[in-house]
């Protein structure tokens, strides 16, 4: 990471607005709510623990969605011998300019390179033509979490590092039609994943065969809109017809006793997710993270201003913490040697969905005051009613969080008649934009020379494409969505 990168983020100085330098203000919310820090590593970060709890949350959901659509867990090696890897062509093609090769072993040169997984096609492609047999060992419906590493030049905070947290599945069928099947049924996973667990209003499309997976017949992807206009790739979804299967020999019996070539898929989901929970709901306090997902749902303040208050005070942030922890993950913010002040706007930063109050008067009333970090709006609640209220509202929360999330990608996808008006929209307000496409790469090519944005997909739900591409005039033949793009 550069220098003035850390220069430019000194942690005594306000929060800069989104408005001002949302780039900036992403790296300030992600290192001082103490999500992540830049490594000692080039081009790595490190996930601290209130970064790593968020995962886990996320991961937890994720993987019972995985399970539950019938896939199990397994782990493959790190290190994938160069043989493998070169077997396909056009794969190794596509990743080896960020491919990291490990060629020692202490001072001993290896007599065979071995490259730490970009992705890990190849190792378990070599396994699995080693188990499959016959019909009967078909579907293979095997996920697996781990790490990867991909040699980036540029790099930021869980968007681009070399070494990044994911989960890639990697599944084998006996027909074209089950793996398509596949295909599309994990890009509906992780679309119900990112809206109903991170309250994000995603985008599902086809990629154009520029934008696909190296060596995939088709790539499906979810495509998220960021509050500064840009897109971010949040998932994908690969069919790889028979591609790997006839490069590894993955072959089976069929019922006539054939032997056939199988068909397979790979999708995968990383922790760049949180970075689009990060720039798809967050504001100039800071974070804001859906309940579901958020390691901490409701922080206490206590609040007293004369000594004698304190103990009463604490005595009831004890038994509204006791009330609260079978219904939500809560915290206690004790620390004397700061301000309620001080409090508010560092787990605002930390984008604590729920805020709970408690003051004399509340002591006083046996009732608390609750506060949504979305919009500030408070409530009084008894505290006989709290621990049903907490629930409710925590999920009122999340579904609000989702309508923002709507109604910013429906404000900011916008139709384009012709390339004038391409131009200015993607100058003046970016945000997703609708329009004609001839389906030529070399077309593609050129709105992204010329604009920088790129096609981020081919919307499942698209409507038929009638008139001329908006770029060249020639006759559509695709309605596509363009964005600029993280
Ligand atoms: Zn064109």
């Amino acid at each position: 990471m550069a220098a003035e990168e850390h220069a430019d983020d000194a942690l005594g100085q306000e929060l800069t607005d989104q408005e001002v330098d949302f780039s900036r203000w992403y790296t300030q919310v992600i290192r001082r709510s103490k999500l992540a820090d830049y490594a000692p590593v080039r081009g790595c970060m490190v996930i601290r623990p209130y970064g790593y709890a968020l995962w886990e949350r996320m991961q937890a959901l994720l993987d019972a969605r995985i399970k539950a659509t019938g896939h199990v867990n397994a782990y493959f090696p790190l290190l994938v011998p160069e043989e493998l890897l070169q077997k396909e062509a056009e794969h190794v093609e596509g990743f080896a300019p960020e491919v990291a090769w490990v060629t020692h072993a202490g001072q001993n040169e290896l007599e065979q390179r071995y490259c730490i997984r970009p992705t890990s096609e190849a190792i378990i492609g070599a396994m699995y033509s080693r188990w499959i047999e016959s019909w009967r060992d078909l579907p293979v419906l095997i996920n697996q979490w781990c790490n990867v590493m991909r040699w980036e030049k540029v790099t930021r905070l869980f968007l681009r590092t070399s070494e990044f947290l994911w989960q890639e599945g990697h599944t084998v069928h006996a027909t074209a039609d089950e793996a398509a099947e596949e295909v599309r049924r994990m890009l509906d996973v992780y679309e119900a994943f990112i809206r109903e667990d991170l309250a994000l209003s995603v985008v599902r499309g086809e990629k154009t065969a520029r934008e696909r997976f190296a060596g995939a017949e088709e790539t499906f992807s979810v495509e998220g809109l960021m509050r500064d206009g840009r897109a971010l790739q949040c998932g994908t979804s690969h069919n790889l017809g028979q591609h790997f299967a006839r490069v590894f020999d993955i072959t089976f019996q069929n019922q006539d006793g054939e032997r056939k070539f199988a068909y397979q898929t790979s999708w995968g989901v990383s922790t760049r997710l949180i970075g689009a929970l990060v720039m798809g709901h967050g504001d100039d306090g800071g974070l804001m993270l859906p309940p579901r997902v958020a390691p901490t749902q409701v922080v206490i303040v206590p609040i007293w201003r004369k000594e004698k208050d304190r103990a009463a005070v604490l005595e009831m942030v004890d038994e509204v913490r006791a009330l609260l922890r079978p219904v939500a993950r809560v915290e206690a913010d004790l620390d004397d040697t700061t301000t309620p002040g001080w409090k508010f706007n560092e787990h605002e930063l930390r984008g604590v969905p729920v805020r709970l109050e408690i003051g004399p008067r509340d002591v006083k009333n046996r009732s608390v005051v609750l506060v949504r970090r979305l919009n500030r709006q408070k409530e009084f609640v008894p505290l006989g009613e709290l621990a049903a209220r907490v629930p409710a509202l925590l999920d009122e929360v999340q579904a609000a969080i989702l309508a923002r999330s709507v109604v910013y990608r429906e404000e900011n996808t916008r139709e384009a008649a012709d390339w004038p008006q391409f131009q200015t929209l993607m100058t003046e307000t970016r945000g997703f934009i609708e329009a004609n496409w001839c389906g030529d790469e070399d077309c593609e090519k050129a709105v992204q020379q010329e604009t920088t944005a790129t096609i981020r997909c081919l919307p499942l739900d698209r409507d038929p494409a009638v008139g001329k591409c908006v770029h060249c005039g020639a006759p559509a033949t695709e309605r596509a969505l363009f964005a600029k793009a993280y």
